[in-house]
């Protein structure tokens, strides 16, 4: 449903998932399929850790040129390109541009997963066995990022189960952060003071395999129902409660639902007055950058201060089209932020997490986030120490802009919350000052007069620590 003038109308939840194509998307389909751009000199190979595509000057000069064209046109990188030219040769440019066909081509089946990639048997074993949630799903987009023959690239890992995916730990749990129990109506996570965790769809446009809420997201037979009479509960129940300022829409991908659905949830939350912020969590610009159209802009844009929370995994990921679709969501005026979980074998070493920072605030998308990995189901070969976390924020912190070092943060099993984790700067006292470790490991001293006088004369600790937080 479009925006009417009619709050009466404006009130009547969408009654079709699929919007139908607005004139302005016909129109530019159609320009596409004239301008649509195989960018130059991106990189050609696939390796554990492919030069990003905007390290060198020639993909620096591409990114540029990305930034510079009409809002219109849709890049397409030449990796994808030569992907598509091998598997979807017969797709004109307006289809693979549209995002309801990226959605509804999504790769499901083993035999499309046989066609395009080279399958380990571990891979193919794990597929066969699948039956519930998290099914795997990938949209052609992303599988031309995906390298065709070799199961242990990054990206590929994160998308392609494996058997390793049915082995249960005894600390992993399906619901690891005790969401349901906070959760006063379906669909809804009430956890903080001043926000809610809004789930209003069981959707993703591709399943990543260490999904926290693998427990229902990819299929219809949760016990929650994703769907407008259900959100109408939660709306009502964040109208009832004034402490909520803040909500964020996750699921399942919010982006995955139509335009009108969007503004129709949108504009419901806006006209709850106590409501002052609302986030969207997201990985569709990632993997379905299609997605981002003129019209979702001109529909998120109705709705400031919004903010947006990108799931990033590698940096594979920051391809010309996903720098497209982000550059358009910064230009509607949305600040972007980065949420990246910590993965063996995927991104847990120093080079990569500060190739996709620096990548990130290339692209406008200020990295927010680097989370431990949840212990849910079947996630064990996935998970790293915590050592390596606190190992690679020492390795970005002081080596790189401070904008580009992100908090590292556990989500405390049963539902404590983010809890930020430092590597240890901080040394202790001796008698009035502090002492403190910089990035090169040099100790330093710096004199806390207020903060030790204060200890000394009023703690109620012998003296022995003074309050440095306060
Ligand atoms: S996009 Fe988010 S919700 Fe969807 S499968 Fe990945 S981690 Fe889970």
């Amino acid at each position: 449903m479009e925006a009417t003038n009619s709050s009466d109308e404006k009130d009547k939840p969408p009654s079709s998932g699929l919007e139908e194509p607005d004139q302005y998307e016909t129109a530019h389909n159609k320009l596409t399929s004239k301008r649509v751009l195989a960018l130059k000199n991106q990189p050609q190979h696939f390796s554990p850790l492919r030069e990003s595509l905007f390290q060198s000057t020639s993909q620096t000069e591409s990114a540029t040129k990305a930034k510079t064209l009409p809002r219109k046109t849709i890049v397409i990188g030449e990796q994808t390109a030569k992907f598509r030219g091998r598997h979807y040769e017969n797709v004109p440019d307006e289809q693979w541009n549209d995002w309801r066909w990226q959605l509804r081509n999504r790769i499901k089946d083993l035999p499309t997963l046989e066609r395009l990639f080279a399958l380990a048997d571990d891979e193919r074993h794990a597929i066969k066995q699948h039956n519930g949630s998290l099914p795997v799903s990938i949209t052609p987009y992303y599988a031309s990022l995906i390298h065709p023959t070799n199961p242990h690239q990054p990206l590929r890992r994160t998308v392609i189960s494996t058997k390793d995916e049915y082995k249960f730990s005894p600390e992993e749990a399906a619901d690891p952060l005790g969401e349901d129990g906070h959760s006063p109506v379906p669909g809804l996570v009430h956890r903080y003071p001043d926000r809610v965790l809004f789930l209003v769809t069981e959707t993703c446009s591709v399943y990543c395999r260490y999904c926290t809420r693998s427990r229902m997201v990819g299929h219809k037979d949760t016990n929650v129902r994703f769907n407008p009479p259900q959100w109408e509960y939660a709306l009502q129940y964040i109208a009832r409660n004034k402490n909520v300022r803040d909500v964020l829409l996750s699921g399942g991908d919010p982006l995955t639902l139509a335009d009108n659905r969007l503004d129709w949830l949108l504009s419901r939350l806006r006209q709850i007055p106590h409501v002052e912020i609302v986030r969207i969590g997201t990985k569709v610009p990632v993997v379905l950058p299609q997605r981002i159209t003129p019209a979702l802009t001109n529909v998120l844009k109705k709705y400031h201060p919004l903010f947006m929370s990108i799931h990033f995994t590698h940096p594979d990921e920051l391809t010309p089209e996903t720098s497209e679709a982000c550059c358009r969501l910064a230009d509607a005026g949305i600040p972007l932020g980065s949420q990246t979980v910590l993965l063996k074998g995927i991104n847990d070493n120093v080079e990569t997490m500060k190739k996709l920072m620096q990548g990130l605030l290339k692209i406008r998308v200020r990295p927010y986030y680097i989370y431990q990995c949840d212990p849910v189901l079947g996630s064990s070969h996935f998970r790293t120490s915590v050592k390596r976390g606190l190992d690679i924020i020492q390795g970005l912190r002081g080596h790189t802009s401070g904008y580009a070092v992100p908090s590292y943060v556990i989500d405390a099993p049963g539902g404590g919350g983010k809890i930020p984790l430092l590597p240890e700067y901080f040394q202790g006292w001796d008698g009035q000052d502090i002492v403190l470790k910089n990035y090169e490991g040099k100790v330093f001293r710096y004199p806390d007069r207020f903060g030790a006088k204060k200890t000394h004369s009023d703690s109620d600790d012998g003296g022995q620590r003074p309050c440095v937080s306060e």
